[in-house]
């Protein structure tokens, strides 16, 4: 059998891997850098700003130096990551190919190349081809200056004041990091709270707290338009409708991400997309059979993690009908239990149902909490600022979500997922024990009020 892949992040990449393993000829088109955004402009970058942010002294003057040493040290770890992600894919089963794929179809590409057009056929065709930064359609939008996700993570200098237009996932990990790095951060956001989809109790918290650490935020903005010059003035109407304006040396355009459909020629083989992404059914196959479309490019999370998991459901998928089989297969993966982790400071970490999804579906539920302040690991850390909620079923127990906001809470969340994913209810969970002192008996804790 022989795999085509297009697009080498991770819902490429490690599809291949796994594919290879397995025996299957793999043929991966790439016509980026191995590790795709995640690795080269997300991830990876981001957290590792962030790691050397953290570890300095809170509100200081703007840490140009330490930023420098951060650029450097973020360059070295992604290139010896690129080259564990080529070692990998050294398989002789793999063939990796440079270039930009197009559909010539149904199980046929084509990428162009200095020698002439190539050709690849395959059994099955599995895209990753990921997500571009969105903007807006605004006066100033596109002035030279107003800096995307990618383009903010390669500053060499910090920003004396930054302006961030989105309050969602990107632009409330760089606040808070450039915040770290001592630059007058001011967030803008269109919806009414920050991180509009997470649970409102836990953004309002984590709004408390950016707040607290000298980051001005704004909801309820509607941004009108850029002006440049000497500084940016970012013109927004605030939630009373009144005109008002920041001034910022750097803007950063954080709105979301839309799924990368042009230029693959995805019409000519009548592959049906909606304007969120490709349409894809449980096994992430699309309108077309052997065709299937993993990660961003389907408009739904847009989490690696995701990708990665889809990228495995795909390819289980293909095996059994290659084995003659049908339906879903049975391997485990429960897309409904994805954990999500917002790396600001403090962390943000979700599973399963907020309380917005429970009282929508009218899905009842008890909400058990507890502080990170009665925590002693936590105290002994200094990370007293901290809140978990798991939410349960009221009757069965059965856990629903899981929210937390604190040190490490990307860390903790896995722990509430394991207990959704193998259907432990709350009473259950309550009793397992946990090691003291650490900040996993914050969890236990809540659940143990169930
Ligand atoms: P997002 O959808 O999380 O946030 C965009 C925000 O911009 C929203 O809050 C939205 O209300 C706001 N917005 C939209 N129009 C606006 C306007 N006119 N004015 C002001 N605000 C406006 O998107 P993102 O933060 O750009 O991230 C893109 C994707 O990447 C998301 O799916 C995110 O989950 C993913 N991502 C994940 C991680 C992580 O897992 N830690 C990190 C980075 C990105």
């Amino acid at each position: 059998m022989k795999l085509i892949i297009i697009g080498a992040g991770p819902g490429g990449y490690e599809t291949a891997v796994e594919a290879a393993r397995r025996g299957i000829e793999v043929v991966l088109i790439s016509d980026g850098p191995l590790g795709g955004t995640c690795l080269n402009e997300g991830c990876i970058p981001t957290k590792t700003l962030l790691h050397a942010a953290e570890q300095l002294p809170e509100g200081e003057t703007p840490a140009d130096a330490a930023l420098a040493t951060a650029q450097k040290h973020k360059r070295a770890v992604v290139e010896q990551l690129r080259g564990g992600i080529a070692l990998l894919l050294g398989n002789k089963l793999i063939t990796l190919v440079e270039g930009h794929a197009s559909f010539a179809g149904p199980h046929c590409v084509t990428v162009p190349g200095p020698e002439g057009e190539r050709r690849f056929e395959g059994d099955a065709i599995l895209v990753a081809v990921g997500s571009v930064s969105a903007s807006l359609p605004i006066p100033g939008a596109d002035l030279p200056g107003v800096l995307s996700s990618r383009e903010i993570l390669e500053l060499e200098r910090v920003p004396r004041s930054l302006c961030i237009i989105g309050g969602g996932v990107i632009g409330l990990e760089f606040a808070s990091l450039y915040r770290s790095f001592g630059a007058e951060v001011t967030v803008l956001e269109y919806a009414p709270s920050l991180l509009p989809r997470f649970d409102t109790d836990l953004s309002k918290r984590l709004r408390q707290a950016l707040v607290r650490r000298g980051i001005a935020v704004e909801t309820s903005a509607r941004v009108e338009a850029i002006d440049g010059g000497d500084a940016f003035s970012v013109r927004f109407s605030d939630k009373s409708c009144a005109e008002r304006s920041v001034a910022a040396e750097c803007v950063l355009m954080a709105v979301g991400r839309r799924a990368a459909l042009s230029s693959l020629n995805f019409e000519a083989i009548g592959i049906e997309c909606s304007p969120r992404g490709v349409v894809v059914d449980d096994n992430f196959e699309t309108s077309v059979p052997g065709v299937y479309a993993v990660g961003d490019v389907t408009g739904r999370m847009m989490l690696a993690h995701e990708a990665s998991a889809q990228g495995l459901r795909a390819l289980n998928h293909i095996c059994l009908c290659a084995d003659g089989g049908s339906g879903v297969p049975d391997d485990g993966l429960d897309f409904s239990i994805i954990p999500a982790a917002v790396f600001t400071t403090p962390e943000l970490a979700c599973v399963g149902l907020s309380e917005e999804d429970c009282k929508a579906s009218g899905q009842e539920f008890r909400a058990l909490k507890a502080f990170y302040r009665a925590n002693g690991k936590a105290m002994s850390m200094d990370a007293g600022d901290g809140y978990c909620k798991v939410l349960a079923d009221p009757v069965s127990g059965r856990i629903l979500g899981a929210h937390i906001l604190g040190a490490h809470a990307s860390d903790l969340i896995h722990e509430a997922a394991a207990l959704m994913q193998f259907g432990v209810d709350a009473k259950r969970a309550g009793s397992l024990i946990h090691a003291h002192p650490t900040l996993s008996e914050v969890l236990q804790a809540a659940l143990r009020s169930f």
